[in-house]
């Protein structure tokens, strides 16, 4: 793959980074369970969230809202019904552009297409639901930095605490380059408390609405990972088995899908796989919709950890 060639040739030029507490090494990659993949060229599968660790978020989670009146049960999941919160929530954006000279410099009009294509995406207007979450820009910020745009897994600890702006409600966005075959991605609302500097997604740049990477450029990566800063997990969460992704209107399917299939459906349960929903890994082409219980769990999210 071209990109994949380019990451080698880039990982060979750059010297390795001084170790210190700010900066985070290319292992703490792992640290990114809902990091977007590009599928396909990918032999190994980044983890996602164990069974385990997703039903002690779950049980956290439950606890807070039932703290708050708005128990919806240990075992119950999200459906279009649980949309209890349902006033419409905005969220203030900053847009932090960091690239090395006119490499990764997005003009602001194509920051601004981003979030017109966010818009749409959680208004349903490319199909499904409306989720009732909306983004408004704030703020853009430029960082000139070779070494953060090069290797912005290694400096994640560097440049946001340097860029973040805001508070849980807030969501940073923070586009670059990166290599691989990563797209972005985002922290979990749960983590905002632990390390609020953190909180944020990441994206790459040539995944912005008409960006250079083929099958994945219509902006549909930031409307992945922002899902998951939002709450939502992936659509293949727990495969067939366990509790999926906590949503009742996805149905389940046991792993990523890759390009746009048809017919796909991996999982005993009712329901072919949810192929064109945004949080699977299909090809923005194929990318359409958010279902309305994945609003409802945006808005129980919200509730709980970004209000
Ligand atoms: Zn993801």
């Amino acid at each position: 793959m071209k990109l994949l060639a380019a990451t080698v040739l880039i990982a060979a030029l750059v010297p390795a980074a001084p170790s210190g507490p700010a900066l985070r090494g290319p292992s703490d990659a792992c640290a990114h369970p809902e990091a977007r993949l590009r599928t396909g060229g990918h032999g190994q599968e980044r983890n996602d969230l164990t069974p385990a660790q997703a039903a002690t978020v779950e049980q956290r989670l439950n606890q807070i809202l039932d703290g708050l009146g708005l128990g919806f049960g240990a075992d119950e999941q999200s459906d279009g019904a649980d949309l209890r919160t349902a006033a419409q929530i905005t969220v203030p954006v900053y847009f932090h552009v960091i690239h090395d000279g006119a490499k990764g410099n997005v003009s602001t009009a194509e920051v601004k297409r981003q979030i017109s294509t966010m818009n749409a995406s959680y208004g349903g207007r490319n199909g499904g639901a409306n989720t009732g979450v909306s983004f408004k820009l704030r703020g853009i910020t430029r960082s000139d930095n070779a070494a953060w745009f090069q290797d912005p897994e290694r400096y994640e600890g560097t440049y946001k605490p340097q860029l973040h702006e805001g508070g849980k409600g807030t969501l940073n966005l923070y586009s670059t380059y990166i290599g691989g075959d990563l797209l972005g991605w985002s922290t979990f609302p749960w983590k905002y408390k632990a390390d609020p500097k953190m909180d944020g997604v990441t994206i790459h740049y040539g995944s912005m609405p008409g960006g250079e990477i083929e099958h994945f450029n219509k902006g549909f990566s930031a409307t992945h990972e922002v899902g998951h800063w939002l709450g939502l997990y992936h659509t293949f969460q727990d495969g067939c088995g366990g509790k999926g992704d906590r949503v009742a209107d996805t149905p389940a399917e046991r792993d990523p899908s890759n390009g746009c299939p048809t017919d796909k459906d991996t999982c005993p349960s009712r329901g072919a796989d949810p192929v064109h929903n945004y949080m699977d890994y299909s090809y923005d082409t194929c990318m359409t919709s958010f279902t309305a219980g994945q609003g409802a769990r945006m808005h129980k999210v919200w509730t709980a950890y970004r209000a």
